[in-house]
C-alpha cells in the first residue's frame, strides 16, 4: 500500500486520525518487507498482529502465505479493513481492544509469531503480557517508540536497563533492532522509531508457575534504582531467608538491581519462592493475584 493510496483511502471515507490511538501508518515498502522477512515466517506459523490499521503490514504477512489474526480498537480501521481482505481465507479480524482480549482470554501461543508496528501508547503493556504468557509466542517482531526499544534490548548497568526489560527477558531474547525513519509513517510520528526482534528461550529460565512471582521481584527490585535490592526486597521476605537466597545465587548484598542479569533475577526467584517462609505467611506465592 503506497502513502498515495492510503491518503485516496482516508481521504474518501473522510477519516480523521486519532492520535491517541497512536495512528501512524507504515508505507515504506522495504520497510515492511524488512519487517516480515525478521518474522522468518515457514509453513505452519500463525501470525498475531496487533493494530493492523488500512492493512499496509498485513498485506506483506498474508502475502508470505501464513495465516494471521489480527486484532483493531478503531471501528472505522475495522471496516475498511473488513472490506479491503473480504473473504481472504487465511485472515481472521477480530474488533477488540487487544489489552482487554488478552488480558481475560490467556492462551497458548506456541506456533504464534507476533508481528506488529503497535499502538504506542499501550505497547509496553502489550508486550509484557503476550511476553509473561504461560505459553509465549516464538518470536516477537514489534515497531515502538526508539526509547522503548532501546530498554527492550538494553544490557544490565545501563540507563534503560529496567523493569521492560527484564519481563520481557525473562522469555526473550533480542536478535537486534533496526531504526525507522519518521518519513515511512503516514502522518509522521513526533518520535524516533524502531523495529526490534525477540525470539523466546529455548530453555525457559523458569517454570511457568514461578512466573508471577519474577514479576513481583523485579517491580519490587527496580521500584527504587538507587536503592539496593537486598533494602527493597526485605518488606516481602524475611532477612535470613533473603541473605541465603542472594548467597545462594552470588548476588552481593549491597548490589542495585541494575547491575543483576536476567538469570540471576530469575535464579534469585527461584530460590526465594522455593523457600517456605518460617510463618508461612504465603506473601508471595506464584499464584499471587493482582501481580500484572
Ligand atoms: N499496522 C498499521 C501500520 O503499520 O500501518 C497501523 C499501526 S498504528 C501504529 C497502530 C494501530 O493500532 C492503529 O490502527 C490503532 O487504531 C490500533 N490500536 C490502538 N490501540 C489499540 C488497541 N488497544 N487494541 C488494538 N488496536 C489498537
Amino acid at each position: 500500500m503506497t502513502l498515495s493510496e492510503m491518503r485516496r483511502l482516508l481521504e474518501s471515507r473522510q477519516l480523521l486520525l486519532t492520535k491517541s490511538l497512536g495512528q501512524n501508518f507504515l508505507h515504506d515498502g522495504n520497510v515492511l518487507r524488512r519487517i516480515t522477512t525478521a518474522a522468518a515466517l515457514q509453513a505452519g506459523d500463525r501470525v498475531l498482529e496487533i493494530g493492523p490499521g488500512l492493512g499496509p503490514l498485513t498485506e506483506h504477512l498474508l502475502d508470505a502465505g501464513v495465516p494471521v489474526l489480527a486484532v483493531e480498537k478503531d471501528q472505522r480501521l475495522y471496516e475498511i479493513l473488513q472490506e479491503r481482505f473480504a473473504g481472504h481465507p487465511r485472515l481472521t479480524l477480530l474488533h477488540a481492544d487487544a489489552l482487554d482480549w488478552l488480558q481475560n482470554e490467556p492462551r497458548d501461543w506456541t506456533g504464534w509469531k507476533l508481528v506488529a508496528n503497535l499502538p504506542y501508547s499501550v505497547g509496553s503493556p502489550l508486550l509484557v503480557e503476550l511476553a509473561l504468557a504461560e505459553r509465549p509466542p516464538e518470536r516477537m517482531v514489534v515497531t515502538l517508540q526508539w526509547e522503548v526499544i532501546q530498554r527492550l534490548t538494553a544490557l544490565p548497568d545501563t540507563a534503560d536497563y529496567g523493569v521492560l526489560t527484564a519481563l520481557v527477558g525473562l522469555q526473550f531474547e533480542s536478535r537486534g533492532a533496526f531504526k525507522i525513519s519518521r518519513d515511512c509513517f503516514h502522518p509522521a510520528p513526533d518520535v524516533e522509531s524502531a523495529c526490534a526482534t525477540l525470539v523466546r528461550r529455548p530453555t525457559p529460565l523458569l517454570p511457568s508457575d514461578r512466573i508471577t512471582a519474577y514479576a513481583r521481584v523485579v517491580k519490587l527490585a527496580f521500584s527504587q534504582r538507587r536503592k539496593m535490592l537486598r533494602k527493597l526486597l526485605r518488606s516481602e521476605w524475611p532477612e535470613p531467608v533473603l541473605d541465603a537466597a542472594l548467597a545462594a545465587t552470588g548476588i552481593a548484598p549491597t548490589a542495585r538491581a541494575e547491575t543483576i542479569s536476567i538469570p540471576r533475577l530469575a535464579a534469585l526467584t527461584d530460590h526465594l519462592v522455593g523457600t517456605p517462609l518460617p510463618t508461612d505467611t504465603g506473601r508471595l506465592s506464584a499464584h499471587d493475584p493482582g501481580i500484572h
